[in-house]
């Protein structure tokens, strides 16, 4: 009986084996394929969590091999955030650039000049970092509702995209992303929301929500 299962054990190991070889060979073809070196827009988007903290991370990542970053958050909450408070604190020693939206944008509008001059303000920021040929990534968090909501100029957002220096790589993050953003976009991830545990009534935390 240990003799067989030991048998067939080898068996299995023997077809794993196999497999991964046949799944390495799809996966090489495709390294191979790829070889355009150029900056490229991401776009995250949908409602699910893990927009604002996909966006970070890449930044983060960005950071781990030196590159320079922008980021530029165009809705900035009344609390802080764990990401950026981090990102401030590591600002000597990391090659950063941050700007978030001056006022908190009022999601009732009550006073849309004020929103739009803020708007514009931090759009100002978001494109000297798009005309910098150092930044090789900029971090526009939470631009969709900018154009939702037509804060900004729809043309001017996407001329400035398409001009930045071609090495440089632009990530927007924010639900319900305009069908111009999805055209420009090289890659899009549309998270869904399939649960949030603050639906299930618990309550939003440090270190996990912001
Ligand atoms: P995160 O900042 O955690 O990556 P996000 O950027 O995808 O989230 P936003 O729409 O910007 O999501 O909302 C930010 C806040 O709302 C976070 O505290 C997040 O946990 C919460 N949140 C995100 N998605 C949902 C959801 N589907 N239901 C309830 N709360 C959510
Ligand atoms: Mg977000």
């Amino acid at each position: 009986m240990r003799q067989w299962e030991s048998e067939m054990e080898e068996q299995d190991k023997q077809k794993h084996s196999e497999r991964m070889q046949r799944k390495k060979a799809v996966v090489d073809a495709g390294i191979e394929k790829a070889q355009i070196e150029r900056g490229i827009v991401i776009l995250i988007t949908g409602n699910g969590k893990g927009k604002t903290t996909s966006g970070f991370g890449t930044v983060y990542r960005a950071l781990g091999h030196g590159h320079q970053c922008g980021v530029v958050q165009f809705i900035k909450g009344t609390q802080s955030t764990g990401e950026v408070t981090f990102l401030q604190q590591c600002m000597g020693l990391a090659t950063v650039q941050y700007h978030a939206m001056a006022t908190g944008f009022t999601w009732n509008t009550q006073n849309w000049d004020a929103d739009k001059a803020a708007a514009d303000e931090a759009w100002s920021h978001a494109r000297r970092l798009l005309q910098d040929e150092s930044v090789q990534l900029v971090l526009l968090d939470e631009l969709t509702y900018m154009l939702k909501y037509k804060f900004l100029d729809m043309e001017d957002v996407l001329s400035t995209i398409r001009a930045r220096p071609e090495g440089q790589t632009v990530i927007i993050t924010g639900r319900a992303a305009r069908p111009e953003l999805h055209e420009i976009a090289d890659t899009i991830s549309e998270i869904a929301d399939r649960k949030h545990a603050y639906k299930a009534g618990v309550k939003a935390q440090p270190g996990i929500d912001f």
